[in-house]
């Protein structure tokens, strides 16, 4: 197991060894209920209430803005569904061709049920959001802009501030999800002008099911569903106490260790250039724009990328493909339909996603593997 290479951490990362042990105890012995007056409770309490400060410490907010959610597709919808029940004056949504499904899929179904009107703008090859199209997408109708901060493929980084400038020109609100990019780069809810942020802990080191929305103070949402009144009334239901303070120690680790991330985009940069040199026919998807410094997308042309993640997993390399088996048949990711990339390229694309933990001898190792790989898979053909 310790001989694993796990370069799929976009997918999801191993949950940091201080994380489990500041959980544990809330599991054992601080195992109030949160709302519960007696001394447990309190505990418990306090612990959710701390861990709510250093959610806003990683997002530059205000405390009173966070609230947890289970995961990023949790936090997704309550704001989507959420801010059209809530204002019903207002019908368009403003989104891009390349967000993750939990946006996308729920948009598209929306649309469907002529509840909103859905306008989806789209990238170019490297996928660079076309600015021009979303300026005139966003009118006077518009309630919401829905933009990802990194897209989770190629790691992009978009343009969020400038995208909220215009949206808040119009009177519309604007939804960065910034699931991908917390503990890669620096996220300010500020700065970016978002007036919602979703986030989820298990992108850095925290555990499966617990995730984060920022609201900005004075803005109000319908609930999805009603109960306790926890979290604002926006998500009732008791807290996961010990999955909230391992998700505040995540942060605080994510905080510590941001500037020192410059050590994972060169280890990225090295397997790229490296991958690039021994094996013909590659491409990087997004390599000539500002992207997150873990993730490489490489196309390897006319190869399969299904083939190339068994045949890495068989070396215990642990990867992911861009093309997805649907119903027995392999498709292309629908963003690299959307970054328009030629049925060649996109059905080759692989994802090594490394994380703070990859060491230089594991890229080394890849590789030399990839390399070996590639090259055996194309003279079997
Ligand atoms: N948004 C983005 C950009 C993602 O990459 C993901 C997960 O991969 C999600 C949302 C969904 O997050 P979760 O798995 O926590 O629901």
């Amino acid at each position: 197991m310790s001989d694993l290479i796990y370069l799929d951490n976009n997918a999801t990362t191993r949950v940091a060894d201080e994380v489990v042990t500041t959980m544990t105890p809330f599991y054992r012995e601080h195992y109030g209920n949160p709302h519960a007056i007696h001394s447990l409770g309190r505990r418990s309490h306090d612990a959710v209430e701390a861990a709510r400060a250093d959610l806003a410490a990683l997002l530059d907010c205000d405390a009173s803005e966070v609230i947890f959610t289970s995961c990023g597709t949790e936090g997704n919808a309550i704001v989507i569904r959420g801010l059209i029940d809530r204002h019903p004056e207002r019908r368009k949504v403003v989104s891009t061709t390349v967000e993750h499904p939990s946006v996308l899929t729920l948009l598209r179904a929306l649309e469907r049920a002529h509840v909103i009107e859905l306008e989806l703008v789209p990238v170019d090859r490297e996928g660079v959001i076309d600015m021009q199209r979303m300026n005139d997408a966003i009118d006077d109708d518009t309630l919401l802009v829905s933009v990802m901060l990194a897209q989770n493929e190629t790691g992009v980084l978009h343009p969020v501030a400038r995208i909220a400038e215009l949206a808040h020109a119009s009177g519309a609100l604007v939804h960065v999800d910034a699931v991908q990019a917390t503990g890669k780069v620096p996220v300010s809810q500020r700065e970016l002008g978002a007036d919602f942020l979703t986030i989820s802990g298990h992108k850095f080191h925290a555990p499966k099911g617990i995730g984060a929305l920022t609201i900005r103070r004075g803005i109000a949402l319908q609930p999805l569903w009603y109960g306790g009144g926890q979290e604002l009334g926006m998500r009732s239901g008791t807290e996961a106490v010990p999955s909230i303070v391992g998700f505040a120690a995540a942060a605080r680790a994510a905080v510590a260790a941001l500037p020192h991330y410059d050590r994972v985009r060169a280890l990225r940069d090295r397997l790229e250039t490296e991958i690039r040199a021994r094996v013909d026919d590659t491409s990087v998807n997004g390599a000539t724009q500002p992207r997150l410094g873990n993730t490489a997308s490489i196309a390897f042309h006319d190869s399969r990328a299904d083939e190339i993640v068994r045949a890495l997993d068989a070396e215990g390399i642990c990867v992911s493909a861009g093309a997805a088996c649907h119903s027995g048949s392999v498709e292309p990711s629908s963003t690299m339909k959307a970054m328009g990339k030629p049925l060649r390229e996109a059905m080759g694309v692989v994802r090594f996603s490394l994380s703070r933990y990859t060491t230089s001898e594991e890229i080394d190792r890849t590789v030399a593997v990839v390399s070996d790989v590639v090259q055996r898979a194309n003279t079997a053909r």
